[in-house]
C-alpha cells in the first residue's frame, strides 16, 4: 500500500460530508520532498517544496465524448430544447465509432489529469440507437482503454437518452460483463476492476428523456451486479417536461420508480424545494453539483449549503464540453464557492474541496478514493503555491480555490504511480493526443462546412 512519508500539516474538514459514512477529505501543506513508498526498494521522490498536497480530484459528472464538441455554433446561450438537437447532429456528423470515442476520451482524460482529476465519472448518454450490442461494447471499451492508457481512473456510466429500454438493459449488462468481468461470466463486485482503475455504473439521462421502463431495465442490471446508479434531475427543463408529461415533479417520479435509494447519485438538482431536499436526505441519495454547466446553461445554482445541511453527501462534477467547454474541476470548485452565496451561505473552500474529492468518491461507492488517510488508494495532486499568484495568501488551502484561477497541479499521482510530473503527462504525449483528435475532426467535421 502507498504511504506518504514525512507529512507535515494535515488539514481535515468534516463539514463537507455530514451524513456520510465516507472518510473525510484531507489536505496537506508541504515544504519539502514528497516520498511515495509502496514498499518496494525503489521509492519515488517528488519535489513538493512550496506546494500543497490534496487527494486526487474526483470528477463525479463528465460527458467525455463532448470533449470533441466544444463551443459549437448553436450551443451557446440557447434553450436546452435547441441545444440537444445541435449536439446530436454534431455527434452524427463525426460518427459514433470506437475511433471517435477513443480520441475524444483521450483528450478529455488528458485534460482531466493535467487539471488534477484522477477519477472521471463519464456519464455516456449518446448511443447510436439500435446498433448491435457488440458495437455498444466496442464503444465503451474504446473509452475505457483510452482513459486507462493515460493512467486515470474511469467510472463509465452506461447512460441512456431515449434508448429502447430492452436494448439499454442488455447493452448495459454486456458492457459490465465485458469491461469489469469476474472471470466466471459475471461482473466484479461493485462493478469495479481488480486494480480499481475501471468501474461500470448505469444512468438514464433523466425523467425528461427516459421512461419508467428504461429506469427499470437499467436498475435491474444494477441490482443484479451491485452497480451504482446515477441520473440527472431538476434542471429547470427536467421539471418543466416532467410536469408537462406526468403532471409531477421529477423527484416524485424517481421515488415512485425506485430511484431514490442510497446507491443513487443525482446530478444538477438546481430547482429543488426544501421538501425535496428533506426527501433526498431521508432516502440517502447523494448529489453532484455541476455549476460549470448549470450556470452557463442558465439553469441556476443548486442550493448546496441546504443539501449539505440536510445531510446529503454532495460531490462535484464538470458535466461535459458541450455546456462547460472545460473539464477543469478545480476551476469549477472555485465557481461553486463563488456562486454559493447567491443561494445561501457561502461555502468555505475546504467544504468545496471536500466535495471535489471525498464527496464525489462517496457517490461512486469508492471510500478508498478522495482522501489521503490510511487506507486510501494513493491518488494525490501536488500544487505549487510558491508563485506570484499565491504570494500574500494567508491560508494556502483556501487559496487553492480563491487565488490563481485555472491553476494546474505540478505533479499528479494515481494509485502510487506518477501520471503527471512537472505539469506533463508521463504515460502519453499530449501533442500526439491533440493531433489525433484534430485529424479525426478534419476528416469528419462536427460542423457542416456551409
Ligand atoms: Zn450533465
Amino acid at each position: 500500500m502507498l504511504t506518504i512519508t514525512s507529512a507535515e500539516r494535515i488539514f481535515a474538514d468534516s463539514s463537507a460530508l455530514r451524513g456520510s459514512s465516507a472518510e473525510h477529505g484531507s489536505f496537506a501543506e508541504r515544504s519539502g520532498d514528497l516520498t511515495l513508498d509502496d514498499g518496494s526498494p525503489r521509492r519515488t521522490v517528488l519535489d513538493a517544496s512550496g506546494c500543497v498536497v490534496t487527494p486526487g480530484l474526483v470528477n463525479a459528472h463528465h460527458h467525455l465524448l463532448q470533449s470533441a464538441f466544444r463551443t459549437l455554433p448553436g450551443t451557446r446561450g440557447v434553450a436546452m430544447a435547441d441545444w440537444l438537437p445541435a449536439m446530436a447532429s454534431a455527434y452524427a456528423r463525426v460518427g459514433h465509432d470506437p475511433d471517435a470515442y477513443a480520441v475524444a476520451a483521450s483528450v478529455g482524460a488528458a485534460e482531466s489529469l493535467l487539471c488534477g482529476v484522477t477519477t472521471i465519472a463519464d456519464h455516456h448518454l449518446n448511443w447510436p440507437h439500435g446498433v448491435p450490442i457488440s458495437d455498444a461494447v466496442a464503444l465503451a471499451r474504446a473509452t475505457a482503454d483510452a482513459v486507462r492508457s493515460l493512467g486515470a481512473r474511469l467510472a463509465f456510466v452506461r447512460g441512456s437518452a431515449r434508448d429502447d429500454p430492452e436494448w439499454a438493459g442488455e447493452s448495459a449488462e454486456a458492457i459490465a460483463t465485458a469491461i469489469v468481468p469476474d472471470g466466471a461470466g459475471g461482473v466484479r463486485p461493485g462493478g469495479v476492476s481488480a486494480d480499481g482503475m475501471i468501474q461500470v455504473a448505469v444512468g438514464p439521462a433523466g425523467v425528461h428523456s427516459d421512461s419508467r421502463e428504461t429506469y427499470a431495465a437499467l436498475g435491474a442490471v444494477a441490482a443484479r451486479y451491485g452497480l451504482r446508479r446515477r441520473t440527472q434531475a431538476n434542471e429547470q427543463v427536467d421539471t418543466a417536461i416532467a410536469f408537462e408529461r406526468y403532471g409531477r415533479r421529477p423527484l416524485e417520479l424517481l421515488d415512485e420508480w425506485g430511484w431514490l435509494e442510497p446507491d443513487v447519485t443525482i446530478a444538477h438538482l438546481c430547482d429543488v424545494t426544501p421538501a425535496e431536499i428533506s426527501l433526498l436526505a431521508r432516502a440517502g441519495v447523494s448529489a453532484t453539483h455541476a455549476p460549470g454547466c448549470d450556470v452557463p446553461m442558465g439553469w441556476g445554482v443548486a442550493p448546496v449549503a441546504a443539501l449539505l445541511g440536510a445531510g446529503v453527501v454532495v460531490g462535484l462534477g464538470t458535466s461535459g464540453g458541450g455546456s462547460n467547454d472545460a473539464g477543469h474541476l478545480l476551476a469549477d470548485a472555485r465557481l461553486a464557492m463563488q456562486v454559493s452565496g447567491l443561494v445561501g451561505p457561502q461555502l468555505p473552500a475546504r467544504t468545496v474541496l471536500g466535495m471535489a474529492t471525498a464527496g464525489s468518491a462517496a457517490g461512486l461507492g469508492r471510500p478508498e478514493l478522495g482522501h489521503l488517510s490510511p487506507g486510501s488508494a494513493g491518488d494525490l495532486c501536488v500544487w505549487d503555491v510558491s508563485g506570484a499568484a499565491d504570494a500574500g495568501v494567508h491560508d494556502p488551502i483556501g487559496g487553492l480555490l480563491w487565488a490563481s484561477p485555472g491553476r494546474r497541479p505540478k505533479h499528479v499521482v494515481v494509485g502510487g504511480r506518477v501520471v503527471v510530473r512537472d505539469y506533463r503527462l508521463t504515460m502519453a504525449d499530449e501533442a500526439e493526443i491533440v493531433a489525433r483528435l484534430l485529424s479525426r475532426l478534419a476528416r469528419t467535421p462536427a460542423v457542416s462546412p456551409s
